[in-house]
């Protein structure tokens, strides 16, 4: 059901006065959503004069006992009959928020509202039925989220009452959805016994949970964090067309992003050419001394500039601080609507904003149903199913990841002429950066067996072995410069958020090649770590993309050797290794061409023996360690000057950082690695990531 209270009967304040808070509410259809709606409506005082009573006296009348489901099924009539209800989401207010609650029929049509712009969600309500607790529905719910890339959650456990307020109960539930949810990347912010019914927990506590200490739901919903307004995002606007009037060339569109000033310094992308905003056109024409000075997001305008530069429609005029990337290869999660699946190196039209280019799908990395939200493997993206695709354009377009910037990170997409899908822009980068000096000589090395990939194993050694020479004398940006132009197809960059991997990723920053960066997200990585992964998101516009354990897999484990069993031999620490990290990162490199890691033959003994660049036949790859041959002082010397984000972790004496439990902190005159795996000899710390041998 989906409805939303029109402004006249229930005002909401005008954008910009109070905090907008977009919420998604997932869950079984049985487990309470109408109820929690209903309630929350009457809880902030957001119903039509009389419609409660109205309605308990017809519940009265007919001898029903009232239901607060009944108020949406209400207003949805209402709505149907066109007298006060108008489109498909509901506004409420509470204290601190104006919050637009977005009800989710079913998966296909939300995932296509979502992906698309239809329907935007800063954070989710998942609801769990008490009486069920988790069920298979609900655990497609969080995927779901996960897929959408919602971070904030709040998980309400509903119907206490059908359960007497059994706090063993609550806690169960609370424990495995809670692992659910950390198994995709997701912390709730909060875990709530509520009953929507009888109100307990819902706007205040009762004396049946009085064993819970946490917020309520609408304190939690005050508590999520809104987006930030279009007009505080870095200047974008799109070019719709270019009008030659008098001696002026008058440059039209509507401002997406930000503000646009008379005398901003602003640079049109994609070409990057620099220009200085000259005028803010006014119609009908009038004095200089009253044209605008300024327009705002949501603002159609016409500018002059203060040189003659070619521009035309697509060009992106943008904050010369902060521009759009200028790409020919971009990573998009699509919805795909036309009859005939979109495969790999099928050729469609790509818009972004008002630009246009002809696109090659270059690969296709996840396809999933959305009404099963199970994966239908990676070669094809069937009718109205969802995919993450990469794309190689014909001509180079200004871009913005999603996360940077919802409004101009979007693409549709046309095939045969007609709109055929929709998706998010995941990752786009920049131009070249090289800031380093060329260190000594790498070698080649080899973990080579029997190639499964296709690649002919002789030749991959042989290139690596002409790569490394090469490689030897070069700095690292320009290792990897080379590498991208050396290897055909996907190359993916594995951080972990350590020193080298953020002195990678700023180089990675500049470049308008398309090189994936992924994560693996072991699900026990510090509260430190998830904070860096955020902020460093936050300083390079991208999002990271996290590989999980597999869901079926960390059971098994947990089940067998216990939440912290690898503390108990080392064949249960390696195989937690390999549940949490080495089988993501086998998923993670699937189809690649080149990956790039952060070795230092410095870290250990053991990592001396690996080398700059190595033929991995296994997995067809050539894997490149760009600062493979530079000391802890280059590395540190290069973060402090280029002021790089790192984790906080290391101030407190901890040097390389991996899962929470496994690390700790080292003496001044202990190894780099002494802090990983301490109970381990030395000789046998590596966790497979990277001695991985099949
Ligand atoms: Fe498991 Fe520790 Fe390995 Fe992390 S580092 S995957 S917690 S054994």
């Amino acid at each position: 059901m989906n409805v939303q209270i029109s402004r006249q009967l229930h005002p909401v304040s005008p954008a910009g006065a109070r905090a907008l808070v977009r919420i998604v509410i997932v869950g079984h259809v049985d487990h309470g959503k109408s109820t929690l709606i209903g309630r929350l409506l009457h809880e902030v005082e957001g119903l039509p004069d009389g419609k409660l009573d109205a309605l308990k006296a017809v519940s009265a009348r007919r001898g029903m006992p009232f239901e607060w489901s009944f108020l949406l099924d209400a207003l949805q009539t209402e709505r149907d009959q066109g007298i006060t209800i108008d489109t498909s989401q509901i506004r409420l207010r509470t204290p601190a928020r104006d919050i637009v609650l977005i009800d989710a029929p079913g998966h296909a049509e939300f995932l296509r509202n979502m992906i698309t712009g239809a329907a935007q969600a800063d954070a989710a309500v998942l609801l769990v039925d008490a009486t069920e607790g988790v069920r298979d529905q609900t655990r497609r719910h969080g995927y779901l989220l996960h897929l959408l890339g919602v971070r904030q959650v709040m998980v309400v456990i509903n119907k206490m009452d059908r359960v007497a307020f059994d706090a063993g109960k609550f806690r169960e539930i609370e424990t495995e959805i809670a692992a659910h949810l950390a198994g995709l990347g997701l912390t709730p912010s909060a875990i709530i016994p509520i009953s929507a019914r009888n109100g307990d927990g819902v706007a205040r506590h009762t004396s049946s949970t009085a064993w819970y200490r946490g917020p309520t739901v609408l304190a939690a919903l005050d508590a999520f964090v809104p987006a930030r307004p279009p007009h505080d995002l870095a200047t974008r606007l799109p070019v719709q067309a270019v009008y030659k009037f008098d001696d002026r060339r008058i440059i039209a569109g509507r401002v997406a992003s930000g503000r646009i000033r008379v005398g901003d310094d602003v640079l049109i992308m994609p070409a990057g050419k620099p220009a200085c905003i000259k005028s803010i056109e006014a119609w009908p024409e009038r004095e200089t001394s009253q044209t605008p000075r300024v327009a705002i997001a949501g603002q159609s305008v016409g500018i002059t500039l203060d040189r003659d530069i070619f521009v035309e429609r697509g060009d992106v005029v943008c904050a010369s601080t902060s521009p759009a990337a200028s790409a020919r290869r971009l990573r998009a999660r699509v919805f795909w609507l036309h009859q005939r699946p979109l495969a790999v190196g099928g050729h469609i039209t790509v818009r972004i904003g008002t630009a246009e280019s002809t696109a090659v799908v270059a690969a296709i990395e996840e396809a999933v149903d959305p009404g099963l939200l199970a994966s239908d493997g990676a070669e094809v993206i069937a009718q109205n199913h969802v995919g993450e695709i990469e794309l190689a354009l014909s001509r180079p377009i200004a871009i913005d990841p999603y996360t940077a910037d919802p409004n101009t990170g979007r693409i549709v997409l046309e095939f045969e002429g007609r709109i055929a899908g929709g998706g998010l822009i995941l990752t786009a980068q920049a131009a070249a950066l090289d800031t380093t000096s060329g260190p000594r000589p790498g070698k080649v090395a080899s973990t080579a067996r029997a190639s499964r990939t296709g690649v002919n194993s002789d030749e991959l050694r042989a290139k690596a072995s002409a790569l490394a020479q090469v490689f030897a004398s070069l700095s690292p940006a320009e290792r990897i410069a080379h590498l991208r132009r050396e290897v055909a197809g996907k190359i993916v960059f594995t951080t972990s958020f350590g020193l080298e991997d953020q002195v990678i990723l700023h180089l990675l920053s500049e470049r308008t090649d398309d090189i994936a960066v992924v994560t693996l997200d072991t699900g026990r990585l510090f509260p430190e770590t998830y904070a860096l992964w955020a902020q460093t998101e936050r300083r390079y516009g991208v999002r990271i993309r996290a590989l999980h354990p597999r869901h079926g897999d960390l059971e098994t484990l947990v089940e067998r050797d216990g939440i912290n069993g690898f503390y108990d031999s080392r064949a249960a620490r390696l195989a937690c290794c390999t549940v949490r990290k080495v089988e993501p990162l086998e998923r993670a490199l699937a189809g690649a061409r080149g990956w790039i890691a952060g070795l230092r033959a410095e870290q250990s003994a053991h990592r001396q023996d690996m080398a700059l660049v190595t033929a991995e036949a296994e997995r067809g790859l050539i894997k490149l360690n760009p600062l493979f041959d530079w000391t802890r002082e280059e590395l540190l010397a290069f973060v402090s000057s280029n002021d790089l984000p790192v984790n906080s972790l290391h101030a407190q004496g901890f040097a390389s950082i991996g899962c929470a439990p496994c690390t700790r902190a080292i003496a001044p005159d202990e190894p780099e690695r002494a802090g990983r795996w301490w109970w381990e000899e030395e000789s046998k710390k590596e966790c497979g990531l990277h001695s991985h041998r099949r």
